[in-house]
């Protein structure tokens, strides 16, 4: 692992256009970068444009570099103010020089046709898996490695731009696997299965060869291919968890429906293979949505709040500049600012592991070979986890043997389980972690293929009866209050006799007898004419949760409680997720934060203290993102167990000592006010 990987706290990227050099100002950059206190810095350097004199052929130096370096001046004005430097490639498009010498390094769409740029038609898009990549990007590599020295390089668009099918794919898929590239998208035909898997391993193969070629050179250095994320994210975490020393999300900002806790969940996400590695968040400065506006500033509030998020999940921020000519400054002020506070709490920030008992499993297995909506799900947990201000971690499915931490595991949908992993989630239990499962939870294998009844049919209790009522409309569920016994899982709720179901169930039959469940179906009846809206049937016997009790907790929701919940956001189904973890997880909360807001509460471990972030996400246009001000919200009081050995206990943002109350082995602390982001520190 190079020496400099946890150094930096604070990145900044600047990525250079073509027409930059001679009209950008490096001066006015690299004292920015000073005021910001920025520790670590990306430049662009090669691949699509060169921006330092190389010698490599066909490698296009920008057409206003004359015989200027601007690469070259930078890395040495960031070098003086001590920063790590990271150089920045991009190898996914080229131009007719390169295509005329070698039309074979130039992708190939599925009707044979060599593929322009859809963005820049001058140029041509490139495939990702064979020489270009291979080698011409090698030696861009290795001539920037060996004249400038950098700390890294960063390469962007790495990854091909969709499928290829030039000659080098062709053979070389056939090569590896027998089968011709698919023509179609069906996860269930072998050549479609071989193909997710074989376009991994060939971008496996590049990241280790051009790491290994860089380390020839400089051993303290390494690639850094831009890539990663969460359930349907297309290369393997874990592997990318063991091989990378650092990693950086690119998830810039908000796009359709996004929550401000988005960036957050970037930070779980990475962390679930990635463990105490660094993790770095790129934030953009302006709006991105479909239209990509990359001259762009969006407001402060909005950068803040978004990198806030971030901070609080354990990423450290890198905001993106693209070209060096401002023509928007507003965004500068915002970043200095933010990136100065976060300076000074640094040392609060150097986080050595997450506290939190609840642990939300994310499945790429499930993403590639099953499908559907797998975030709607997980979205849906994320959201009411948020709301009912319960830390957690998020989990990668191919890492069930570390889940040591968690009481509690949740299994938003995960259809696509192995024999093993559902070994593992047994062991699991049994071992006292409580496991909370919805819908096609463990149906389907690790290839997506379809099972007769459930992986976990013996934890659920149940079997799939072979039917899935894929939508209902206007179905309720009956809330057995008096049945069960006013079940902790319908607290909040004793005054409701019934509440709206969610969209797809499965049919299961128990394989024992279950105590009177707390939810009951009532099943779909007609919605329209309205004189036609009565129940057919006010109440059945088919239950619509499995509760089991053992050594740990089960909870078995046969249909789409968190889809629907991020659907539809009904506070009904928020109480019910809610009371099912505090029912699953069964012991005292991590932390409880009173008082009024939607929050981001996470809880860490430094060397020499704890933290509890709030990170207040209230505000009405929290649900897509776009944040005009922020709203203050307080007071909060804030309970916790003691740590041993409380020295001082400091509120980070107001930069004061808090009220404080001891109650035996609890710390009460009153928070007036948080505006974005509150740390209550504890020296320790
Ligand atoms: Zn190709």
């Amino acid at each position: 692992m190079p020496s400099w990987v946890d150094k930096p706290m604070r990145w900044a990227q600047l990525t250079l256009v073509e027409d930059d050099p001679g009209k950008f100002d490096p001066r006015f950059w690299l004292d920015y970068f000073r005021r910001t206190k920025s520790d670590a810095i990306c430049l662009s350097a090669g691949g699509c444009v060169a921006y330092y004199p190389t010698v490599v052929q066909f490698h296009h130096r920008s057409q206003w570099l004359g015989q200027s370096d601007p690469f070259g001046e930078l890395v040495s004005g960031c070098r003086k103010l001590g920063m790590v430097v990271i150089a920045r490639t991009d190898p996914h498009a080229t131009y007719d020089d390169v295509q005329a010498a070698h039309p074979d390094w130039i992708a190939v769409d599925a009707a044979g046709k060599p593929r322009r740029h859809w963005a820049s038609p001058e140029m041509w898009v490139t495939c990702g898996f064979g020489p270009y990549n291979f080698e011409f990007m090698t030696d861009v590599h290795r001539e920037l490695m060996s004249r400038y020295k950098v700390d890294g390089i960063f390469i962007n668009r790495w990854d091909g731009s969709g499928m290829c099918y030039c000659e080098h794919c062709q053979k070389n898929f056939k090569d590896a696997t027998g089968h011709e590239l698919p023509r179609t998208e069906d996860p269930q035909h072998p050549a479609r299965r071989g193909y997710i898997l074989w376009r991994q391993q060939r971008l496996f193969d590049l990241w280790q060869l051009w790491d290994g070629e860089v380390r020839k050179i400089n051993p303290d250095a390494c690639v850094i291919p831009n890539t990663g994320g969460g359930a349907t994210s297309s290369l393997d975490m874990k592997k990318i968890g063991e091989i990378a020393p650092i990693l950086i999300a690119d998830r810039q900002a908000r796009r359709g429906l996004a929550a401000p806790w988005a960036n957050g969940k970037n930070g779980k996400e990475f962390r679930a293979t990635m463990g105490a590695k660094p993790i770095v968040g790129i934030f953009s400065v302006g709006l991105e949505e479909p239209y990509r506006w990359k001259d762009s500033v969006q407001s402060g509030p909005e950068i803040q709040l978004w990198v806030a998020d971030g901070v609080a999940n354990g990423l450290r921020p890198w905001f993106t500049k693209f070209s060096g000519t401002l023509r928007d400054e507003r965004w500068l002020r915002p970043v200095e600012e933010t990136y100065r506070r976060y300076a000074g709490w640094e040392k609060y920030l150097r986080n050595v592991k997450p506290i939190a008992r609840v642990g939300l499993m994310y499945s790429q297995q499930t993403g590639w070979f099953h499908g559907g909506n797998v975030e709607g799900h997980i979205n849906g947990w994320y959201q009411a986890l948020i709301e009912a201000r319960i830390p957690f971690e998020m989990v990668h499915d191919r890492k069930l043997d570390e889940v040591g931490q968690f009481k509690t595991l949740i299994l938003p949908n995960l259809a696509a389980l192995s024999d093993e992993q559902c070994e593992q989630l047994r062991a699991a239990v049994r071992r006292g972690i409580s496991v909370i499962a919805t819908h096609e939870t463990s149906l389907y294998d690790e290839w997506g293929v379809k099972r007769n009844t459930f992986g976990l049919a013996d934890l659920f209790g149940v079997d799939y009866a072979g039917r899935t009522e894929r939508r209902m409309q206007n179905a309720y569920l009956r809330l057995e209050h008096e049945r069960a016994g006013n079940h902790p899982l319908l607290q909040g709720l004793r005054d409701a006799p019934r509440i709206i179901h969610g969209v797809s169930r499965l049919e299961v039959t128990p394989r024992r007898e279950f105590p009177s469940a707390p939810l009951t179906l009532i099943p779909s009846y007609p919605d329209l004419p309205m004189e036609k809206v009565y129940p057919r049937q006010e109440r059945t016997d088919i239950a619509q949760v499995f509760l089991t009790e053992g050594a740990g907790r089960v909870c078995y929701l046969p249909w789409d409680i968190d889809r629907t919940f991020w659907e539809v956001l009904c506070v009904d189904h928020f109480q019910l997720l809610r009371n099912a973890v505090e029912w699953a997880t069964n012991e005292e909360p991590v932390v409880t934060v009173n008082g009024p807001g939607v929050l981001d509460v996470t809880v860490w471990r430094q060397a020499n203290s704890m933290t509890v972030h709030v990170v207040n996400l209230t505000n009405p246009m929290m649900m897509k993102g776009p944040v005009r001000e922020l709203i203050p919200v307080g007071p909060l009081k804030v309970r916790f167990r003691m740590p041993d050995g409380v020295k001082t206990v400091r509120l980070l943002a107001a930069n004061k000592t808090p009220h404080v109350e001891r109650a035996g082995r609890h710390l009460t602390v009153s928070v007036p006010s948080v505006l974005d982001h509150e740390v209550i520190a504890i020296d320790l």
